[in-house]
């Protein structure tokens, strides 16, 4: 098996579990709109933003997450520069954190960032802590 060069390895802000899984991401979550309540595996592979889900999330449908291991809210008080929806925070292993928009559609919604190739560089830097000139 070839190990992906960009797999995020991400974990819990609040209890530390690990949160990637076979190269996804499981995470519980709370489709807004509804009240929903269910579960969603995004891409663990930067910039995928593919996603499965039990939910019937649409485009423009916003969803919150939370940690399935501790059960605490991911979302953080600042909501998407994009799109004003939530913004959720998970934390790589450097320590360092990632954040992600819960509104599929938006472009900050793929894990790790926008594709563009500033963000790359900079995730990079934060997965392994490549200090700034
Ligand atoms: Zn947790
Ligand atoms: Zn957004």
């Amino acid at each position: 098996m070839n190990q992906p060069l960009l797999l995020l390895d991400v974990r819990c802000p609040n209890c530390q579990a690990a949160l990637t899984t076979n190269e996804q991401v499981v995470l519980g979550a709370h489709l807004v709109g509804t009240g929903q309540e269910g579960e969603v595996r995004l891409s663990a592979l930067f910039g995928d933003s593919r996603a499965e889900t039990d939910l019937a999330i649409g485009d423009g449908d916003a969803v919150t997450y939370a940690c399935p291991v501790c059960e605490r809210t991911l979302t953080v008080e600042t909501p998407c520069r994009f799109c004003g929806g939530p913004l959720a925070s998970v934390t790589l292993a450097s320590g360092e954190p990632l954040e992600f928009c819960g509104r599929k559609g938006c472009r900050g919604h793929a894990l790790g960032g926008y594709g563009d190739l500033d963000e790359m560089t900079d995730l990079l830097n934060r997965m392994f802590k490549i200090p700034h000139d």
